[in-house]
């Protein structure tokens, strides 16, 4: 089971890599020739001490952090054998899902067929059953009478994935999903390409079959492979971000090629929300890859123009994402999620949630709600959240976390409300911040002198 690949690796790296925050952890990248886990081509990663390479580069699975999910693991320069790479691909193949996309598709179209009472839902095994299936499942805990309505909701039925660090699944509160989806129609957009948004997906698909005048069309890219219950092979593809990798081969690809060609490309958008587990850089390379995908239609047309994209995301990435995307801006909108705990909107007014939509779209045509408390900035162009002041001197409403944030003329910059000048430091910190400097960056802004637990960009009142 993988098991002899773990052996050569030696716990400790993987300690590194599937523990807490990979301090000095670096992704080399998606690699030519990278082996394969059953969530495709791993990638490739080194150990880093002082933005320095240090160690042996590995190739570990894309899409799990968690080596209870993908035990994977491979030194770079590792000799598998022949009967080890057989073992392997052997392995990956019976660690794909039991039923196919396509076998998915024809039992839905059974299900459906069925009257009320013989629509069940095994919760244990998250799988919509036929009556033939009942037997087996007959100690599982099972939902019953499963509405046109209820299918049409799959995000509601499946249970958010939880367990994993990476793989949680936050779902758009419903304020900020028609919030989306009533931007991406004032904007004129016809196609979405939903990847790892299954809640707008559904949404869309749901009006689509409900409202005749409705003209716009989803088709969800995402890794979790429940949905292929729901969605026809035209309107889903299993599909893995961090590797771009389509685990229906070529067809489910072509899929995806299809839809981003049709009207020559015109009115699509990409929208994502991907898990917030720090590869940027495997996320950014994925989506360029779509992006390249989308400007092959019309023979490489568009004026040279990107692929619109809505990107949601922490606030705090801001840096990492406009490195790999300069064309992209930063809204003041909060995106609210139903299933989070810090990021939703509290029973006794709201709570702040870090998560904003990054786009390559003119940032003065994303109109944000005024009834929610933003306002247009006539200097900046843009939409901006109610506390957000204009700074004189840095010329920008310069506030990332909603509040009203403070100018520094030490630091040249404009700072959190909470933030002090620390001349030790040298810089703007917490007033109880450790002065002392620690030599790994930090995990989530890349910045030396702190970890994750303590970065400064996470705090947020
Ligand atoms: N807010 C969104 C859901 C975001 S949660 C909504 O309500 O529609 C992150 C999503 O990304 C989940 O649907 C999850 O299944 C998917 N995902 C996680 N890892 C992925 C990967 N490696 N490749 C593709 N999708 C992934
Ligand atoms: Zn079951
Ligand atoms: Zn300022
Ligand atoms: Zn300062
Ligand atoms: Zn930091």
């Amino acid at each position: 089971e993988g098991g002899g690949d773990m052996a050569a690796g030696g716990a400790g790296d993987r300690e590194a890599w599937c523990g807490p925050p990979p301090g000095g952890l670096a992704l080399l990248g998606p690699a030519p020739g990278a082996p394969s886990c059953p969530h495709g081509p791993a990638l490739l990663f080194v150990k880093t001490s002082q933005g320095k390479e240090q160690g042996r580069r590995f190739y570990a699975c894309s899409a799990c952090r968690d080596r209870k999910d993908c035990n994977f693991f491979q030194w770079e320069d590792e000799k598998v054998s022949e009967t080890r790479l057989a073992a392997r691909e052997e392995y990956n193949r019976n660690h794909q899902p039991f039923f196919t996309h396509r076998q998915n598709v024809e039992r839905y179209k059974n299900f459906v067929l069925l009257p009320l009472s013989k629509r069940r839902f095994c919760q244990e095994c998250q799988q919509l059953l036929l009556p033939a299936e009942w037997e087996k499942h007959s100690d599982h805990q099972f939902l019953c009478d499963i509405s046109t309505a209820q299918l049409k909701s799959p995000s509601r039925l499946l249970y958010p994935l939880e367990n994993k660090k990476t793989n949680a699944q936050y779902l758009f509160a419903d304020r900020s999903c028609q919030f989306l989806l009533d931007l991406i129609i004032d904007l004129g957009f016809r196609r979405v390409l939903s990847v790892g948004t299954p809640r707008l997906h559904e949404i869309i698909q749901s009006k689509a079959s409900q409202e005749e005048d409705f003209r716009v069309r989803s088709l969800l890219l995402d890794i979790d492979f429940r949905y292929s219950q729901f969605y026809a092979e035209d309107e889903f593809c299993h599909y893995n971000m961090f590797n771009h990798y389509f685990f229906g081969g070529e067809a489910a690809c072509e899929t995806c090629r299809k839809f981003l060609y049709q009207d020559n490309g015109e009115r699509v958008i990409m929208v994502t929300d991907p898990p917030f587990g720090g590869l940027v850089e495997a996320l950014a390379s994925s989506f360029k890859k779509l992006m390249a995908m989308w400007k092959e239609a019309e023979g490489g047309g568009h004026n040279s123009q990107e692929m619109p994209t809505f990107w949601i995301f922490p606030y705090f990435f801001e840096p990492r994402i406009l490195e790999f995307f300069p064309s992209f801006s930063m809204m003041d909108y909060q995106v609210d999620y139903d299933n989070h705990a810090l990021y939703k909107h509290g029973k006794t007014g709201r709570r702040q949630s870090p998560v904003r939509i990054f786009t390559n779209l003119t940032p003065s045509t994303i109109v944000l709600p005024v009834e929610e408390g933003y306002r247009f900035c006539t200097i900046c162009q843009r939409y901006v959240s109610s506390g957000n002041q204009h700074c004189e001197t840095c010329n920008s409403c310069t506030s990332k976390d909603g509040r009203q944030w403070k100018h520094c003329v030490l630091c040249k910059k404009c700072v959190k409300p909470s933030w002090f000048h620390c001349n030790t430091c040298n810089c703007c910190a917490l007033r109880n911040h450790a002065c002392e400097k620690t030599d790994a960056g930090c995990f989530v802004c890349g910045k030396a002198g702190h970890k994750r637990s303590t970065c400064p960009s996470l705090s947020h009142a």
